[in-house]
């Protein structure tokens, strides 16, 4: 960096430098994006200005039209994207474009493999932004003097590791962003790939975009795309913007563009993402909504426009009943706020109950299906239309169900709606508890995100059908009519007193209690949790996180049908036999354990004891 001597040399944090890495060898098939990512860059630049202007007039008083210029020198293999927007200060350009501001996106790239095919796929769908200029260019600089200051500076990079700032002249307030382009790109220093690129990238900013000249042209429509009529926007300019907005490169899944009349009026423009955003369960992931009154951008920190679980949604709202000078404060517990919090959570569900129907939603249903669980919590107004969303994996089939589909599919005489909660669907499709509602062919429903057992805590029931878990509390299978019914394959169960009565005694500190089951078909024990305490698996995600020292004791149920309870009743029932029983229903317990996934309290004691068993057995 010899040319930049004089001026204060900067290393690029760490995330950056990887960044560029990437960058250089050029991971995106299509370069053009470059452009896309600077003129974003600059319309955000004049929306800030314009919303700074309203408390500070003075800021925009000598030269009020705020535009871009994109100024190619064919000779000079150059190209200078300009803007009279907010400009960086000294410190601002060090640290916005020497570092990763947006949360989790340092997170990201931390994230990369180093594989290139993988990270390919994965930062295809991720914005580079200003990084995106060493892809055509081996030597960035940019020139900014911050509205209002005096000063002027000029940060530049070869992009490799290092940068350095130092003073620069400008007459006005501002950017420049001068791109060197590399040998193969000399392409972007013509007017008419910038045309070509504007008209396909950047149609929708609404700032002019002018291409410098003898006599300059204007390349955009630069208005603001939401305030255009549907029918006038074609799905690429949508899908354009909504890159813009949501600084990624994925296509939007679904697009919502409304005007509400009545109350109140305002213009809703909302993009569900193709793909989940990386960050989308970072504690700081906030939703991308801009508030704009009156075509002006305000802020894109109203958190009160979306509950949080819509925190994957993009957008705009532009307001015609705010203020111009409406504050941070004012948007708490603002009437306005409220009624279009109101109408754009109403839009969405709409529009996910009609998507609902379609093949594609089950590709949404993977990607977000725990965050619109969370709404079951977060959001109780809405409760049983979001409950109606949920799809499920189920016994019942290979696809996934919706609950109004499972309580179609009841059987005669069932009740509730069955589940049970897990990590690992086809691991949960085998537990013991399962067997005699599969036996019956009833459905269980298999929920395997972290999310269920909290919303579950939420729900008792489903169009008045109870949500019963067949880990927790007595089954209710004898009423149910099944079709592989055989009532009568059980012994009298009286035959089965003196076991019970010895395993409850010997296996006191335990269990909780010892009983009869019907729920089981080919094992010959498990354990369920008892009605009043937590559900299996909740108890075992709670210590994990250790929010829970001491788990509950389990209630045993031992299957009356099963040849080793029977042999057991029998040694019940003869002189001397306690110990014996006693012996086997531990190694009974630490088995029901295991067949549950939960770990053994005396891994030892349990291997002695079989070894006893099997002694006894081959003796
Ligand atoms: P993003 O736009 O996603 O924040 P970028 O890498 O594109 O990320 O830009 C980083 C930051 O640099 C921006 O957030 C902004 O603060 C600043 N910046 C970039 N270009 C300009 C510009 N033309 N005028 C003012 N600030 C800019
Ligand atoms: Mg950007």
């Amino acid at each position: 960096m010899t040319e930049t001597k004089a001026g204060e040399r900067h290393v690029f944090q760490a995330e950056v430098s990887r960044l560029l890495d990437i960058v250089a060898h050029s991971l995106y098939s299509d370069r053009r994006v470059f452009l896309r990512e600077l003129v974003s860059n600059a319309a955000d630049a004049c929306d800030r200005l314009r919303y700074e202007a309203l408390q500070k007039p003075e800021l925009t008083a000598d030269d009020s039209e705020l535009r871009i210029t994109l100024a190619p020198d064919k000779d000079g293999r150059r190209l200078t994207i300009s803007d009279n927007g907010i400009g960086m200060s000294r410190d601002e350009l060090v640290s916005h474009l020497g570092t990763i501001a947006r949360s989790g996106t340092a997170a990201f790239v931390k994230g990369l493999t180093g594989d290139s095919a993988k990270d390919f796929a994965l930062i295809g769908q991720f914005g580079v932004g200003f990084y995106a200029s060493f892809m055509v260019a081996d030597r960035v600089e940019v020139v900014s003097r911050r509205a209002g200051g005096e000063e002027a500076w000029r940060w530049t990079s070869d992009g490799r590791g290092e940068f350095a700032v130092e003073p620069a002249s400008r007459d006005r307030r501002g950017t420049d962003v001068i791109l060197h382009l590399k040998e193969d790109a000399a392409e972007f220093a013509q007017d008419d790939s910038l045309r070509a690129i504007v008209r396909d990238y950047a149609d929708h900013i609404a700032v002019p975009v002018m291409l410098a000249g003898a006599k300059p042209e204007t390349l955009n429509q630069a208005s603001a795309l939401w305030t255009r009529a549907r029918s006038e926007i074609t799905e690429q300019q949508y899908a354009e913007f909504y890159r813009h907005l949501s600084h990624r490169f994925d296509e939007p899944w679904a697009t919502i563009h409304w005007r509400a009349e009545g109350r109140i009026e305002y213009t809703g423009l909302l993009f569900v993402p193709g793909e989940a955003p990386f960050d989308l369960y970072h504690p700081d992931r906030k939703h991308g909504v801009k508030l704009y009154v009156r075509r002006v951008f305000i802020t894109d920190k109203a958190e009160e426009l979306l509950p949080r679980w819509l925190r994957f949604v993009s957008g705009v709202v532009d307001s015609a009943d705010l203020p111009l000078n409406v504050s941070r404060e004012m948007l708490q517990n603002n009437p306005v706020v409220r009624l279009m919090r109101q109408g754009l959570v109403g839009k969405l569900l709409a529009e996910l109950e009609k998507r609902a129907k379609d093949d594609g939603y089950a590709g949404f249903w993977s990607k977000f299906g725990p965050v619109v669980k969370e709404g079951i919590v977060q959001d109780a107004e809405h409760r049983d239309r979001l409950l109606a969303l949920c799809r499920f994996a189920s016994t019942g089939g290979d696809a996934p169900t919706s609950l109004a589909d499972y309580v179609g599919r009841m059987k005669e005489g069932q009740e509730a709606i069955y589940y049970v909660t897990g990590e690992d669907p086809a691991a949960m499709r085998r537990l013991p508890q399962l067997e005699g509602y599969v036996k019956r062919g009833v459905e269980v429903l298999l929920l395997a995100d972290a999310v269920d057992d909290f919303w579950l805590t939420h729900v008792r029931e489903f169009q008045g059908k109870p949500l019963r878990s067949v880990t927790r509390g007595s089954d209710d299978l004898a009423k149910i009519k099944g079709v592989d019914e055989k009532p009568d394959e059980a012994p009298p169960a009286g035959e089965f007193d003196a076991l019970i009565a010895l395993l409850k005694l010997g296996l006191e500190n335990d269990v909780k209690d010892v009983r009869l089951s019907q729920r089981l078909e080919d094992s010959a024990v498990c354990l369920v949790a008892d009605e009043r305490d937590l559900d299996i698996h909740l108890e075992r995600l709670l210590r994990q996180h250790k929010q829970l020292d001491a788990g509950a004791k389990r209630i045993l149920e031992i299957n009356p049908r099963h040849p080793v309870i029977r042999a057991l009743a029998a040694a019940a029932g003869k002189e001397g036999g306690g110990d014996k029983v006693t012996e086997a229903g531990r190694v009974l317990v630490d088995q029901a354990r295991l067949a549950a996934g939960d770990p053994i309290p005396d891994p030892a004691a349990f291997a002695r004891r079989l070894e006893t068993v099997l002694l006894r057995g081959l003796g």
